[in-house]
């Protein structure tokens, strides 16, 4: 498995703004971990965000102006980054894969497996894990570092992708030790 974490819009707007979501502001510190894990073990960190254009972008007509570049709400939440190493891929639509380099970037990294994180679990984590399965690749969930708006978009979420991207649903620490012991088991005695 070669891995890579996306971080799906870990933006002001969606933790603490206008549009956030319920658990939001929970599952950071549990983020935080399983980012700086990866960071560790050399796994990528790439931060997938919403950017949108002033005035024009067709999301805007669902959820009204937000996460509009170069605005506070755009930013990345100081705990998550991004730090040294990281990727941001600017999105302007839910799925991080449409009309981003994401897909590029992921396979000159070598990237087979993504691990989609963020926010929210029913709206842009789900489309970029459609996005990913049907690019091909290998999803993982860390169930504990997604959140929605409420509990019951949030397990709607997770069932849909579990079910029909065949996303493997795992919890973040579970994942940290899993992605040790693949490290150590690539490391082969010459
Ligand atoms: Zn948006």
């Amino acid at each position: 498995m070669k891995p890579a974490v996306l971080v799906v819009d870990m933006l002001e707007e969606f933790v603490r703004g206008r549009l956030k979501a319920k658990q939001a502001e929970d599952i950071v510190p549990r983020l935080a971990r399983l980012l700086d894990a990866a960071r560790r073990l050399g796994v990528p960190v790439i931060h997938v965000v919403d950017t949108h254009y002033p005035g024009i972008d067709a999301e805007f007509r669902l959820w009204g102006p937000h996460a509009v570049a170069g605005s506070p709400e755009a930013r990345i939440v100081e705990e998550l980054g991004p730090k040294e190493g990281d990727f941001v891929v600017n999105k302007r639509r839910y799925d991080g894969f449409v009309y981003t380099d994401l897909d590029l970037l992921l396979r000159e990294l070598g990237v087979d497996t993504v691990i989609v994180t963020g926010i929210h679990t029913h709206i842009c984590v789900q489309q970029t894990v459609m996005g990913a399965f049907y690019r091909g690749y290998r999803i993982i969930v860390p169930v504990d570092c997604v959140a929605a708006a409420s509990e019951e978009w949030h397990r709607r979420g997770l069932e849909y992708m579990e079910e029909f991207a065949g996303a493997e649903l795992v919890n973040s620490e579970e994942l940290i030790k899993r992605l040790e012991h693949e490290k150590k088991s690539a490391i082969t005695p010459v």
